[in-house]
C-alpha cells in the first residue's frame, strides 16, 4: 500500500538522518547551476521528492543528488511537451496546432525586447503589429484590411461590440452553436449589449427569414460555419453570396482559419472565399487549420477593420509580441504541422507504423501496427475521417505512456493504446518509440512505490469506424478503406 513501506534489511532501520540535507545537496555545482536555471524554489521542490523517497529507503542516501540532477524539468514552467499521438489533429487539451520551427524561432527571437511598436529607422513609434497584419493581407488579397485579437471569440466579441451594441446581430437558428467546454457564441454574443435576432429553425433557413428580420435596428448579420457538427437530412441555409444583398454588413465566422481553399477539406470554408462571396468581415482562429499562434484574425472592409481596431475594446483583446511573431512566421514560413498532418500520406503512415511497431516487438512489447483514422478536431471539419496508421500497444501503456519524457497521448480503444501518427512529426518516431519502451518497461513491472496506474485516460474516439484498428500486415497495404464516421463530434476536440 501507499506509504507503508517495508525497510529493506541492507538499509538502516533509522535512515532519516543519512539522508543528506538541503543546503548541503543544492552546493553540488549541477544544482546551483540549475538554480541559476530554473528558480530556487524548482529545484528545492524536486529535490524535497527525492530526500522523501530517500527517507523512505527507496534510494540510497549517496544517491540523492545524482537522482535530484536526473529529475529536474527542463524548463521552469510546469509544461510538459506531449507527443499528440490521438489522431485529433487540433487536440484543445493538447493546445491545438503545434506550431512550426519557424515560428518557434520567430517567437524566441521576439522574446526579449523588439521593435512591435517601433521604427527603428526613424526611432518613432510605429504602428504595432505591422509586419504580420502585412503578411496577413498577402495571403488573403480579397481582405482590404486586417485586424488580430487573443482569439476567435475574442474576434466576434469586438465585432458584436463594435457594430452591434444596442442592436440586432441576425443570425440563423441552425448557427447558434457551443464553441466547447460550454462555451455558447449566442451567450458571448449577449455579453457584449447586442441582441440576438434567430430566424428559422435548426434545420432550414430561408433568404427571406433573414429579409424579414432585418432592419434599421440591425447591427449585422451573422454567419457562422457550425465547425463541430453536422446536419444533414431535410437542411438548407443562406449562403453569404445571397446574404450580402440585405442592405446591412455579413459578419461570417469560418472558424478554422483557412486562409484559401484546401482540396483535402472541401467543405471548409475560407476566409478568401468568404470575402469573395461578400462577407463584409471574415473572423477565424490562428491556431486551428492556420496552424499558428491562438489568436483571432478580423478581416474584411478596411472601414469596418478601422472601426474595431480604434474601438476602446481592442486594447483589452490586443495580441502580445510573441502572438504577432509566431502568426507573421506562420504565414510567410514553410508548410505548418498541421498542414503536413493533414495532407500526410497514408502508405508513409502505414511504413512509419510497421517500422516502430517492429523495432518495438523487438524490444520485446506487444505490438502490431494496424489501420487507424484520424480527424481534424478543434473544430474543424467535422465529419472528416483522415486515413491513418497507429501503432497499437497494450491498453496498459496508456498511463505509463502519459509519464513518459516527452509524454505521448495515444487513445485505447477496444482495448489496445493506440498511437495515431498522423499528427506526429515524423522526426518525433525516435522519441515515440523510446516512450513507448520505457511505458513497456513500466507496465510489466511497476516500480515499488508507484502508484496503480489510474484507468487509462484516453481521448474519446470521436466516430471511430469499426475499420479502425486492423491489422496492417504488409499484405495489408491498401485494405485501409475510408468509411465514413457517424458524424459525432468530438466534444473535447476544440
Ligand atoms: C473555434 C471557433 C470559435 C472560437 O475560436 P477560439 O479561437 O477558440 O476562441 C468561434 N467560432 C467558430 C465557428 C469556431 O470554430
Amino acid at each position: 500500500m501507499e506509504g507503508e513501506i517495508t525497510p529493506t534489511p541492507t538499509l538502516p532501520v533509522d535512515t532519516r538522518r543519512h539522508v543528506p540535507r538541503t543546503d548541503a545537496v543544492l552546493a553540488d555545482p549541477r544544482l546551483a547551476a540549475a538554480v541559476d536555471r530554473l528558480g530556487r524554489g524548482v529545484v528545492k521542490s524536486v529535490l524535497a521528492g527525492v530526500q522523501e523517497r530517500a527517507r523512505a529507503g527507496e534510494l540510497s542516501p549517496s544517491d540523492v543528488a545524482e537522482e535530484t540532477v536526473a529529475a529536474l524539468p527542463a524548463t521552469a514552467s510546469a509544461l510538459r511537451p506531449v507527443i499528440n499521438a490521438t489522431g485529433v489533429l487540433l487536440h484543445t487539451n493538447l493546445g491545438r496546432a503545434p506550431l512550426s520551427a519557424a515560428a518557434r524561432e520567430a517567437l524566441l527571437a521576439a522574446s526579449g525586447t523588439t521593435d512591435v511598436e517601433l521604427d527603428l529607422a526613424t526611432g518613432a513609434r510605429a504602428r504595432r503589429g505591422r509586419s504580420a497584419i502585412e503578411a496577413l493581407l498577402g495571403r488573403v488579397p480579397a481582405a482590404e484590411a486586417a485586424h488580430v485579437v487573443n482569439n476567435g471569440a475574442a474576434a466576434l466579441v469586438l465585432a458584436a461590440t463594435a457594430l452591434a451594441r444596442g442592436k440586432d446581430i441576425v443570425v440563423s437558428r441552425g448557427e447558434l452553436v457551443e464553441i466547447g467546454d460550454g462555451f455558447r457564441l449566442p451567450d458571448l454574443l449577449v455579453s457584449t449589449g447586442a441582441r440576438l435576432r434567430e430566424v428559422g429553425t435548426t434545420n432550414r433557413t430561408a433568404l427571406a427569414d433573414y429579409a424579414s428580420a432585418v432592419g434599421p435596428d440591425t447591427g449585422f448579420v451573422l454567419k457562422v460555419h457550425p465547425s463541430n457538427f453536422r446536419v444533414t437530412g431535410f437542411t438548407g441555409g443562406v449562403g453569404v453570396a445571397d446574404l450580402r444583398g440585405l442592405g446591412v454588413p455579413v459578419v461570417a465566422d469560418i472558424g478554422s482559419g483557412l486562409l484559401t481553399r484546401d482540396a483535402a477539406l472541401p467543405d471548409e470554408p475560407d476566409a478568401t472565399g468568404w470575402l469573395r462571396a461578400g462577407a463584409d468581415l471574415v473572423t477565424a482562429s490562428g491556431d486551428k487549420l492556420l496552424g499558428g499562434p491562438q489568436c483571432g484574425l478580423l478581416l474584411g472592409r478596411a472601414d469596418l477593420v478601422r472601426r474595431l481596431a480604434r474601438h476602446p475594446l481592442a486594447r483589452a483583446l490586443r495580441v502580445d509580441k510573441l502572438t504577432l511573431a509566431a502568426l507573421e512566421a506562420t504565414l510567410r514560413g514553410p508548410a505548418t504541422p498541421v498542414h503536413s498532418s493533414l495532407h500526410a500520406d497514408p502508405g508513409r503512415l502505414r511504413e512509419r507504423a510497421q517500422r516502430l511497431a517492429a523495432s518495438l516487438r523487438a524490444a520485446g512489447l506487444d505490438c502490431r501496427a494496424v489501420a487507424s483514422e484520424a480527424v481534424i478536431g478543434g473544430g474543424g471539419a467535422p465529419g472528416v475521417a483522415l486515413p491513418s496508421a497507429a501503432v497499437s500497444l497494450p491498453a496498459s501503456c496508456a498511463g505509463p505512456l502519459r509519464q513518459a519524457v516527452p509524454a505521448v497521448m495515444g487513445r485505447v480503444e477496444q482495448g489496445r493504446c493506440l498511437l495515431d501518427l498522423r499528427a506526429v512529426p515524423e522526426d518525433m518516431d525516435d522519441a515515440l518509440a523510446a516512450a513507448a519502451r520505457q511505458a513497456g518497461e513500466a507496465a510489466a513491472a511497476p516500480p515499488v512505490g508507484s502508484r496503480p496506474a489510474a484507468s487509462p485516460g484516453v481521448t474519446p474516439a470521436p466516430g471511430r469506424s469499426p475499420g479502425s484498428g486492423r491489422d496492417l500486415g504488409p499484405s495489408a497495404a491498401g485494405r485501409a478503406e475510408r468509411t465514413p464516421p457517424t458524424g459525432a463530434h468530438d466534444p473535447r476536440g476544440r
